[in-house]
């Protein structure tokens, strides 16, 4: 609990070098990165994001700011000198060892982050922002708030995955819920630790589109086991203000009512597929919003901005 507000930013630059490079699947290649001062890292883990800063090819990092104030500094920063970022998850953090893994999915070369994974080597530079655990802050960058809820819905597509696997490894024994990951091939189906009464669902996408299965799965596990007393009356679908998802991002997360014996549901992947799922559990189930986190990884056809 703080005591007062925290005068230094929740997050910061770390300067970090290729140590590992493994392919876990077609789909997935984990990096594993080193640097002296990760031994500062926040280590809460679950969700937690990230950024990866890519080099420029003029400057490569050297512009890059490293100052509290490096983002109002990189904004002012000509174009040739601004560095592009990435959204990621840190799906591991070991801080003794001042490792990070970053599990990427690799969608050829057609994106700068997912081309600089699938061209990786071991001493390559990179630099992450994340979260600055000497900072006095918790839990900035981390969306999974159940809030004592006692069944848990996760659900999400591949860039989903690595956010997955670190919460339910870090979730109680007793936990109770259900994981669905959808993933490009059976192929990409991977290892992951999690408690007994969470039932997990690997979904092979094969030739369905971005998010065909999820949508089915969880409406399928909705009407079979989500009972009325986990959730209220139907909303009107015309009060569920949409997000136009090419335009605005699809970001809604509640912050932490107290959800004791009741419902909680997480769902993050391609924007448009998680929009459907979010009318779909708001606006035809009825769940209450302050139950459910949305989160648009990733939009078909538009990069990162
Ligand atoms: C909080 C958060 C956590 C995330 N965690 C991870 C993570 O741990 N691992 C991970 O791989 N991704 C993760 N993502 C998603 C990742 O940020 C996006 O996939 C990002 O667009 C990848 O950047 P890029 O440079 O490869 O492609 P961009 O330059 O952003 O996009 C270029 C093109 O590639 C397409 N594209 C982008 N991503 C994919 C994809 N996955 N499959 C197919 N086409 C794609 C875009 O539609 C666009 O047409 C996360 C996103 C968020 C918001």
């Amino acid at each position: 609990m703080l005591t007062s507000t925290p005068t230094r930013p929740a997050h910061r630059a770390f300067r970090v070098s290729v140590k590992r490079v493994q392919r876990l699947s077609p789909s997935f290649v984990r990096i594993t990165f080193h640097g002296d001062d990760l031994v500062d890292f926040g280590d809460e883990g679950l969700d937690q994001r990230i950024k990866i800063v890519l080099p420029t090819e003029a400057t490569g990092y050297d512009s890059f700011p490293t100052s509290d104030d490096w983002y109002g500094e990189w904004r002012q920063l000509p174009d040739h000198e601004r560095n592009s970022f990435r959204t990621y998850t840190a799906r591991r953090i070991r801080r003794a060892e001042r490792e990070v893994d970053v599990d990427f999915v690799s969608h050829g070369d057609t994106g700068p982050a997912s081309a600089w994974a699938n061209h990786a080597g071991v001493g390559d530079d990179m630099m992450l922002i994340g979260p600055d655990g000497t900072s006095g802050w918790t839990g900035s960058g981390i969306e999974w708030k159940p809030a004592g809820a006692a069944t848990t819905l996760l659900a999400g597509d591949e860039t989903a995955v690595p956010a997955i696997s670190a919460i339910l490894e870090q979730l109680p024994d007793d936990a109770r819920g259900c994981a669905f990951l959808e993933v490009p091939t059976a192929a990409d189906i991977l290892d992951l630790t999690k408690p007994a009464g969470v039932d997990v669902h690997w979904l092979a996408r094969d030739e369905a589109s971005y998010g065909a299965p999820l949508i089915d799965a969880v409406r399928d596990w909705t009407s079979r086991y989500l009972t009325a007393t986990h959730h209220g009356k139907p909303i009107d679908s015309a009060t569920l203000a949409d997000v136009d998802v090419d335009h605005d991002i699809l970001w809604e997360v509640p912050q932490g009512r107290d959800l004791t014996g009741e419902f909680y549901a997480w769902l993050a992947g391609e924007a448009q597929a998680i929009k459907t799922l979010r009318r779909f559990l708001v606006s035809e189930v009825g769940i209450d919003r302050s139950q459910v986190a949305f989160m648009g990884y990733w939009r078909v056809g538009k990069a990162e901005m």
